[in-house]
């Protein structure tokens, strides 16, 4: 089943950019996902197709307008029913690989950018929109953001990653970050690659990685361990750990 993904934008120029190339682009030219999208302006009703005006209550910047945005969403809503409409906000819920598990499991998403101050807020109250924050920090547009979450979920489908296990081990599935990589030349300006990953074996392997992987996550991101509970990774390929 083709991964159906719809972006409503100002710029759909900027559409596949990234995603054309590597896996997410041999994966579109395979069907493995689709893209479609729809240009906002389209929507507009006047003569100069705008979709934004001066923000309620003054202030700097525009404000894009309610009732264009929902034409164009429904529009959408209409034609792909089954897919959830999300809308890229600094204001959303925060993006994490538990939603993008979700979504990548689901029909597609459709998703809405943003552009100069934000959406008028009624939107959000008319029409069934789950905001999506990449992040604390403001982008220009909400199309970046949209690539970041397609490219996150895109890499999750059926086919696109060569080894299916290659997901599963990564940072954040398990509530922590990865272990460190190494690869050759064995030694570099003098550093060498952890005695234990060239033992061969695979157990001893396994029980180091698991230890590194939350080493480091109590090191780097504290907040990790505390929203997980403490809870430790189960160890790789089945090695078992002394706690
Ligand atoms: N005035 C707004 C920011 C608008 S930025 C505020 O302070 O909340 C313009 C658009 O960029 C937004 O509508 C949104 O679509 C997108 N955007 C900016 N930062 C984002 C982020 N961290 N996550 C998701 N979308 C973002």
């Amino acid at each position: 089943m083709t991964f159906a993904a719809t972006v409503l934008t100002l710029y759909p120029e900027m559409f596949p950019g990234p995603l054309g190339v590597s896996l997410a682009g041999r994966a579109l030219c395979e069907g493995i996902w689709s893209l479609e999208t729809v240009q906002i302006r389209d929507f507009a009703t006047d003569k100069h197709r705008s979709v934004d005006d001066t923000p309620a209550g003054g202030g700097a910047g525009m404000v894009m307008r309610a009732d264009v945005l929902a034409s164009a969403v429904d529009d959408v809503l209409a034609r792909r029913p089954d897919a959830p409409m999300l809308a890229m906000s600094p204001r959303g819920r925060p993006l994490d690989q538990a939603l993008v598990r979700e979504l990548a499991a689901g029909p597609g998403i459709s998703i809405l950018c943003g552009r100069f101050e934000g959406i008028d807020e009624r939107l959000f109250e008319a029409r069934p929109i789950i905001p999506v924050s990449i992040g604390d920090y403001i982008l220009s547009g909400g199309e970046t953001a949209a690539i970041v979450l397609l490219d996150a979920c895109i890499r999750l489908l059926p086919g696109v990653m060569g080894a299916p296990s290659s997901g599963t081990d990564e940072s954040f599935e398990a509530g922590l970050l990865e272990y460190p990589h190494y690869t050759r030349p064995q030694i570099w300006e003098g550093r060498t690659i952890p005695e234990v990953l060239r033992s061969g074996d695979h157990a001893k392997i396994a029980a180091w990685r698991s230890e590194r992987a939350v080493d480091d996550t109590r090191l780097r991101r504290p907040d990790l361990i505390e929203r997980h509970g403490g809870a430790r990774r189960p160890p790789p390929s089945g090695a078992r750990r002394d706690t």
